[in-house]
């Protein structure tokens, strides 16, 4: 029989428009997976699907929600009649569209004719009824929130308030004066948590002893106990020297249950390291239950509407549960947003929170209905998902990143932000829900460290290498006056000279126990303190001089110094250069600045300022890894820079990646528009270098001419290059 139910019933458009009547996309099956349109398609449904080819849709890779469903589906489809239950097999509601305005859809399964349909309702109007219903609540549950944000601000003015106190080394007999009659406990420790202010506070609502300062087991130890059940990342965070603030239970001495809310701030001294920890809490046990000593009611996160860490530490704990009695796997995934505090401090709490529910609803769509997806506070979500097959674990991430790669429009500007996410197991990385959750903290950690925008699975070595961590940023103190840092220098390829006389600087740490340490994973660790700036002026200094020593063998070497955001928004920074080219003697005209864009996050203006200062003086500025982060378009016209650096990840994609390709090729016509040079870094193959000769790049980096190499390897090259004329 030819012809299908399509081509059938359609001919004389009654059927169409009955389905555009009542706005339904309906759908024939032609193979798993593949779905035929039957009349015309609402507008709704094409905003959010595309057909794959000839009209016709794969809906189970375009929806994860879909994907679930029509696994149901397709066993429903396959049954024998008598078998199938009922007339038809409902998906439940999802939603779709989460950033405009979202679309409460539900799909059914149904056989007519023995063709297998699909049909797709679009359940806006009865939903508007629910959702009044729901707002009711959350305006509730906001009021209650809005008691706990107030106490929470409080917290923290009187935190940074005492924090600057420390910082300006008043004594702390005379703190603890100031602090004695506060209503929030105050507690403040010295480097290893042994207690050193305690107010009356603190002892009333803990019982803790009073004067027993320096006890064995601290306050601090144990409050941090208590929280890791809820906040497994607690003990990184702190003693990573970064700020935390959250609710636990505790169990005070008297063995009396109690929520807390508590603030912890590391100060750090001028090195970096921590040198006290000052602690306000609150006892909140009445927020949290009501009056009525009922279980809060509120679950629900009046942000991104996603499960709060409250509910999700409920909802982990019973999938745990669940696999473990039914031996199934999970993957659970800690997704935290790049330097997402930067856009929250730069473009207002409004904007912050509108990118946070964007994205939220993006999460949402990358897992199925039964996984479970939530906001655990800041900028941090957590997705659970059930793993039916190994290969699943992958494309879940895969599709967790890609969910932040298309921009998000602000104000008529695009904002682009990326993600790093670890991910653990269960059973094989922990067997209960805070070893889960502290695994895959550390293992995002590690994404984070390895250059963001990007997901890593835990390893115990992960786990190993926090702890070394600590270490190493001892170790790196050291590194300088022992000489264990080296400068290695990486050719750049001038394609219309088909030769080279520019060099990035690369530098190298070689560890007396765990040998070459990678920059990636040092430098930031260095910028969270004052040794960036030795190691940037070490940097500095060897470059140049290194660049100099050609000099007299007629070769004009141009050296490229990578600068760190931090380094560049020191005010003595021209000093700094200035200081270099005199001590070297290498002509300005023969050094190169290189900076990303997220220098120009923070004091842009005066980052601006000092660029222009470093090009009068005949310096070159590069603006590094451009595309890799904001890459704002807009922006690009008003920095003071001479050579865009094409970011690797693009190159890597050349030439068989249509956007790679489409965004080189408008990246290097803008930046000539814009009297800028091009500069492609992480060319790896000829087809790479083909297509951005073509496309007429100026320079190129990559392991297809050379890897970074140590300085004495470099001289015979010049010399090959000085007989031939060419390297290319
Ligand atoms: P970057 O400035 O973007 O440097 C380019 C990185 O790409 C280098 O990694 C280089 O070794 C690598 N690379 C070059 N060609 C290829 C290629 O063909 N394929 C691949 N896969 N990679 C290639 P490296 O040396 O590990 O440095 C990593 C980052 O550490 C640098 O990225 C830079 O941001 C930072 N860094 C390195 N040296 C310094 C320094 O002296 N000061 C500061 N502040 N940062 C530095
Ligand atoms: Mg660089
Ligand atoms: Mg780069």
């Amino acid at each position: 029989m030819s012809g299908s139910i399509a081509e059938d019933s359609l001919s004389d458009g009654f059927f169409s428009d009955v389905l555009e009547g009542l706005d339904i996309a309906l759908f024939e099956r032609i193979c798993s997976s593949r779905f035929r349109p039957i009349g015309r398609l609402p507008l709704w449904f094409k905003s959010f699907y595309s057909p794959v080819e000839h009209q016709q849709y794969d809906l189970a890779m375009q929806s994860a929600f879909l994907e679930n469903f029509l696994i149901d589906a397709e066993a429903y489809w396959e049954s024998p009649s008598d078998k199938r239950s009922g007339s038809r097999l409902a998906s439940g509601v999802w939603s779709e569209g989460g950033e405009t305005v979202a679309r409460p859809l539900e799909a059914f399964a149904l056989v007519a004719a023995r063709r297998s349909l699909l049909a797709i309702v679009d359940l806006s109007s009865n939903f508007e009824d629910q959702r009044q219903v729901y707002q009711r609540a959350r305006e509730l549950a906001l009021g209650q929130e809005k008691l706990a944000l107030e106490l929470s601000q409080k917290q923290r003015e009187l935190q940074a308030a005492l924090e600057q106190r420390v910082l300006n080394q008043e004594s702390l007999e005379v703190i603890a004066n100031t602090v004695a009659g506060n209503a929030s406990a105050v507690l403040i420790c010295d480097a290893m948590g042994r207690m050193q202010v305690a107010n009356k506070a603190l002892v009333d609502i803990f019982h803790i002893e009073s004067g027993a300062s320096g006890q064995r087991r601290s306050v601090l130890e144990r409050w941090l106990q208590e929280a890791e059940g809820a906040y497994p990342e607690i003990k990184r965070v702190v003693t990573s020297g970064s700020y935390w603030e959250g609710e636990f239970e505790s169990q005070g001495i008297t063995g009396e249950k109690k929520w807390i809310r508590l603030n912890i701030g590391p100060v750090l001294d001028s090195e970096g390291t921590v040198s006290h920890y000052i602690c306000i809490a609150n006892d909140v046990t009445d927020v949290h239950y009501g009056n009525h000593g009922q279980e809060r009611f509120e679950d629900v996160d009046p942000v991104t509407q996603l499960p709060n860490r409250h509910s999700f530490w409920r909802k982990i704990t019973q999938l745990i549960e669940q696999a473990t009695t039914q031996h199934q796997q999970l993957a659970l995934y800690y997704v935290d947003l790049d330097h997402f505090k930067r856009v929250n401090d730069s473009l207002g709490h409004h904007a912050g929170d509108f990118l946070l529910n964007t994205f939220a609803a993006r999460i949402a769509h990358c897992v199925k209905r039964t996984d479970i997806v939530a906001h655990l506070g800041g900028d941090e979500f957590a997705v659970v998902a059930q793993v039916k097959q190994l290969g699943n674990i992958e494309t879940i991430a895969q599709r967790l990143l890609d969910s932040f790669i298309p921009p998000v429009t602000i104000d008529s500007t695009d904002f682009r932000l990326s993600a790093s996410i670890g991910v653990a197991l269960f059973p094989a990385d922990g067997l209960d829900a805070t070893t889960l959750m502290k695994h895959a903290d550390l293992a995002m950690f590690h994404a984070k460290e390895l250059g963001r925008n990007q997901c890593q699975f835990f390893k115990p070595a992960i786990g190993a290498r926090f702890l070394n961590r600590l270490n190493l940023e001892n170790d790196l103190e050291a590194a300088i006056q022992r000489g264990q840092f080296e400068l290695y220098y990486q050719p750049q390829i001038c394609l219309a000279e088909e030769t080279f006389v520019r060099l990035e600087a690369l530098i190298r740490w070689r560890h007396p126990e765990q040998g070459f340490i990678s920059p990636a994973i040092f430098i930031p660790l260095a910028e969270e303190s004052e040794l960036i700036h030795k190691i940037g002026l070490w940097v500095l200094n060897t470059a140049c001089a290194y660049a100099q020593q050609f000099a007299g063998q007629g070769i004009k070497v141009v050296v490229a110094v990578n600068v760190s955001a931090c380094q560049a928004r020191r005010k003595d920074f021209i000093d700094i250069v200035e200081q270099a080219l005199q001590d070297s003697g290498l002509p300005p005209e023969q050094l190169e600045i290189e900076i990303t864009e997220t220098s120009f996050l923070e004091q842009m203006d005066e980052v601006v300022t000092m660029l222009s200062k470093l090009r009068r003086m005949g310096i070159n500025v590069s603006l590094d890894d451009f595309g890799s982060g904001f890459s704002s378009l807009t922006y690009l016209k008003s920095l003071p820079v001479d050579n865009l650096k094409l970011d690797q990840t693009f190159v890597r994609e050349l030439p068989d990646h249509e956007e790679s390709r489409a965004i080189t090729a408008s990246v290097i016509r803008l930046a000539h528009d814009l009297k800028m040079n091009v500069i492609a870094e992480g060319v790896e193959t000829v087809e790479q270098l083909d297509y951005l000769r073509q496309q007429g790049c100026d320079y190129v980096q990559g392991y297809y001419f050379y890897r970074p190499l140590p300085g004495d390897e470099l001289p015979p090259i010049f010399d090959q290059i000085m007989e031939a004329g060419s390297i290319v």
